[in-house]
């Protein structure tokens, strides 16, 4: 198992759209566990395999009741075929340094996906699960928590990275 580089904002590379995983191999076992070991590495309690710079669609994330149990489960070409109502929680994300934010997100979701042997499931989450699901399935759509503030929030954090970027400012985490 390799800790993967994760990529933060504004890595363009961030902003791709995920391709559909056709092949259910090896190589996709060893990503799946790359992907793992970085989210835990972290630490993070999910990670997309855009934020490591793989455009393919597939998320990792923690199921783990204790935290030491490091129980993880791998979604391949997931998508929320059902949602209802709302809720609204705090984020962040380990591609947006420096940031949470509250983001309002569906309450309850169901998500149809393949598990590493290509066979076909679905799971229906709430609450905190469902947030960290639709965080997720966003990066594969190339999209981050801050897109869902509003636009002057946005533009504190752009001038924030930027000042960041210049080194006017050290990141403290
Ligand atoms: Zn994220």
């Amino acid at each position: 198992m390799t800790i993967r580089t994760i990529l933060t904002y504004p890595n363009p590379l961030l902003r791709q759209k995920a391709k559909q995983v056709g092949t259910f191999d090896k190589e996709l076992e060893q990503l799946i566990d790359d992907m793992a070991e970085t989210m835990y590495d972290a630490p993070g309690i999910g990670l997309a395999a855009t934020q490591i710079g793989d455009s393919r669609q597939l998320i990792v994330v923690d199921i783990s009741k204790e935290k030491r149990d490091k129980d993880f489960m791998p979604l391949v070409n997931p998508r929320i075929v059902s949602s209802e109502g709302q809720q609204i929680d705090e984020e962040g994300c380990l591609s947006v340094p420096e940031l949470t934010s509250n983001v309002k997100r569906f309450k309850k979701i169901t998500v149809a996906y393949q598990d590493i042997t290509g066979e076909a499931a679905e799971i229906t989450a709430e609450e905190r699960f469902a947030v960290v699901l639709q965080h997720e399935i966003d990066h594969l759509h190339g999209i981050l928590f801050i897109d869902h503030l509003s636009p002057l929030k946005r533009q504190l954090y752009k001038k924030k990275v930027k000042k960041m970027l210049a080194g006017e400012e050290r990141p403290s985490g």
